[in-house]
């Protein structure tokens, strides 16, 4: 089995997003130490995180005393309060933490954040909107990647007029300009398939290409 390289986090804001983050962490299997101000998170947190500490990041002293700068990666995950995500950002980058990644509540946020040096700025609600908007306009997409503006890996069901052909009766690259990278069959997933493989309704096809031609295979092929 594929076991990750287990790495130390520090997650400062026990909300949903910073809860949601450390809970998944230590399902990975990595170590995270938690803070917040919040005593009653830090108590409820005790049991996910390695480390959970009441403390609050805007106070220079504590985060050296919590040894935050022997840290890679530490994780900003206070909401609200803008002022004290900013000054905490600050702090860290001040320092030496390498890898900070900060949730950003509005566009004047992440401005903000970017100049002082923050290393990854999220939108936790804005980019799960999108996501959810997608899923909603178009119900053929079952997951989906954005590799940029223009490229996507996307998934989708094999519906009745596909199945019972094979990739090369498809003839789905000339025609489309899409590859089909993987099938998956439940659990069951074969990479690359051969260009002989004949496709099954239920299928869950993993397709790469051009949004556009993920559009048209999709309206034309399927
Ligand atoms: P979400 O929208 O992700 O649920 P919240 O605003 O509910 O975010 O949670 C942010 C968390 O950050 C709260 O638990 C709050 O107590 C904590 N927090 C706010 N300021 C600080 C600080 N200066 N130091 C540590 N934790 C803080």
């Amino acid at each position: 089995d594929f076991v990750a390289i287990k790495k130390q986090f520090v997650i400062i804001g026990l909300g949903r997003f910073g809860g949601s983050v450390c809970k998944e962490l230590i399902k990975q299997g990595h170590e995270v130490l938690a803070v917040d101000t919040d005593e009653h998170k830090v108590n409820d947190f005790a049991k996910f995180a390695t480390h959970a500490v009441v403390a609050n990041s805007t106070d220079e002293e504590t985060l050296r005393s919590l040894g935050v700068r022997n840290f890679e990666n530490v994780v900003v995950a206070i909401g609200d309060n803008i002022q004290a995500s900013i000054l905490t950002t600050l702090l860290l980058k001040e320092l030496g933490v390498k890898n900070v990644l900060v949730k950003a509540k509005n566009d004047y946020h992440h401005k903000v954040l970017e100049k002082i040096g923050a290393d990854h700025i999220v939108h936790p609600e804005k980019d799960m909107g999108r996501r959810v908007a997608q899923h909603l306009s178009d119900d053929k997409i079952i997951d989906f990647i954005e590799l940029s503006d223009e490229y996507s890996i996307v998934e989708l069901f094999a519906t009745t007029k596909l199945a019972g052909k094979s990739l090369i009766d498809l003839n789905i690259r000339a025609k489309y300009g899409v590859t089909i990278l993987a099938v998956k069959k439940g659990e069951k997933i074969d990479i690359s398939p051969e260009p002989t493989y004949q496709i099954e309704r239920e299928d869950l096809l993993i397709v790469i290409g051009n949004n556009q031609d993920i559009k048209r295979f999709e309206d034309q092929a399927m």
